[in-house]
């Protein structure tokens, strides 16, 4: 791989990529910015953690320095969507990380706070908007911001904007954008719709992809930990009594499971604290900060909440419950091991949850390492037979299966 020096970006750009301390492009950057530095439209499959902002966030930032000029009242040169507040914040905080040494202004929109200072913003005039797209298209009817002047649009996690039920806005926008555009969509997986959206968006685009499914899990320690669901909480209060769990993220099903569980390890002297949609904007981001800057030791979080969390340094994740689907596991333990770092997860599994654990191991093509060495072990969750249908042939595997399970047990938080 080639360093950045070799990517002909902008000496104050790769300045700033110095400051950040990257020396060498991921394989996502070093794939996606030669090509979107020549102007072609890029379909990007990438989840976040794979260094996916700074690939299209250095491109578009070389092109509008190339002309940079006062930025127009109202009117930006780029507009990047994404799904929720705190990845446009993440990336609004990014581009301003990359755009330090240029002489061009971002700025961030997002519903659930007030207007006036994002109308103010749009008012004084930005190069470059970031926003979610329920407010982007309030402030476009009230006047505040067009989108005729934008030449690079960046649509950022595509799939999860599907998911939260935003593909009418995305198409109101973009039938707002001038045709003349550069279109960059990122997205973590490609089902049928995402490809469709694309399809209509980019203009003969350079397909990147980046194998984040197989990737992402082998470089995570996995374990799975088998224990009662009225245990769980004794469990997790625990494992943090080991200081090696430095910094933690834990998934909770549920806004109020994630709430509880914060608080008992709040009463049990650990720096905890609970992230989810019932917050209050401003809460979320405080208790965001307080996460990336150690003055919290754990941030427990539902699925929707953690998205775009980006945060280095988190050397452990655990699923307090298992999510029904294999692509939220293969994403929440994607926040550990970011950008190349090793990382621990850590999953509870109780009774119920086993079929989920059988999919997710059959989609990452991986058994988790049993630990038994804990308080709360149930051999019984691990090898009773799981009551669904299952084909003649699974069964003629099962004894193979428990045999398996039996595998050589680790301490939970230690590296190995
Ligand atoms: P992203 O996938 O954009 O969410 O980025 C994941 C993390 O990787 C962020 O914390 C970035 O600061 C970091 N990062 C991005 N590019 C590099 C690089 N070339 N070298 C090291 N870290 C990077």
């Amino acid at each position: 791989m080639t360093d950045f020096a070799g990517l002909s970006l902008a000496q104050p750009i790769l300045r700033a990529v110095a400051d950040e301390g990257y020396s060498t492009p991921t394989p996502i950057q070093g794939n996606a910015i030669p090509p979107l530095l020549e102007g072609r439209d890029l379909l990007g499959v990438a989840q976040t953690g794979t260094g996916k902002t700074a690939a299209f966030a250095l491109p578009l930032l070389h092109r509008l320095a190339g002309s940079a000029g006062a930025p127009l009242h109202k009117r930006p040169r780029a507009l990047i969507l994404a799904p929720t507040r705190e990845l446009a914040s993440q990336i609004d905080e990014s581009l301003r990380c990359y755009s330090r040494y240029l002489g061009i202004r971002s700025t961030v929109v997002f519903g659930g706070t007030s207007i006036r200072p994002q109308i103010r913003a749009l008012a004084q005039g930005k190069h470059v908007l970031v926003a979610t797209p329920g407010r982007l298209l309030d402030l476009m009817k009230q006047g505040h911001v067009r989108l005729d002047a934008v030449e690079v649009f960046v649509l950022d996690e595509a799939d999860r904007m599907l998911d939260m039920g935003f593909i009418g806005d995305v198409r109101k926008i973009a039938a707002a954008l001038s045709r003349r555009r550069q279109t960059v969509l990122f997205s973590a997986t490609m089902p049928k719709s995402v490809q469709s959206l694309a399809d209509s968006l980019l203009n003969d685009p350079v397909r990147v992809e980046v194998a984040p499914t197989a990737t992402t899990a082998e470089r995570v320690e996995q374990r799975v930990l088998f224990v009662p669901k009225d245990k769980k909480r004794a469990l997790v209060g625990e494992l943090l009594a080991d200081t090696g769990i430095e910094r933690v993220l834990i998934f909770t099903r549920t806004k109020h499971g994630a709430d509880r569980v914060a608080k008992h390890l709040h009463q049990g002297g650990v720096r905890a604290e609970a992230i989810h949609g019932n917050k209050a904007q401003n809460a979320r981001e405080r208790t965001l900060r307080d996460f990336r800057d150690g003055r919290l030791r754990a941030l427990v979080a539902t699925d929707i909440a953690s998205r775009g969390i980006d945060v280095d340094g988190v050397t452990h994740v655990i699923n307090f419950e298992l999510p029904n689907d294999p692509e939220s596991y293969v994403h929440r333990i994607g926040r550990t091991a970011r950008a190349g770092a090793a990382g621990i997860a850590l999953s509870f599994c109780d009774h119920e949850e086993r079929a989920a654990l059988r999919v997710i191991e059959r989609t990452i093509r991986q058994r988790l390492t049993v630990v038994e060495d804990h308080p709360y072990h149930v051999a019984e969750i691990a090898n009773d037979p799981i009551p669904a249908k299952r084909n003649p042939r699974q069964r003629r595997h099962q004894g193979q299966r428990r045999r398996n399970a039996q595998h050589t047990s680790r301490p939970a938080g230690k590296a190995a």
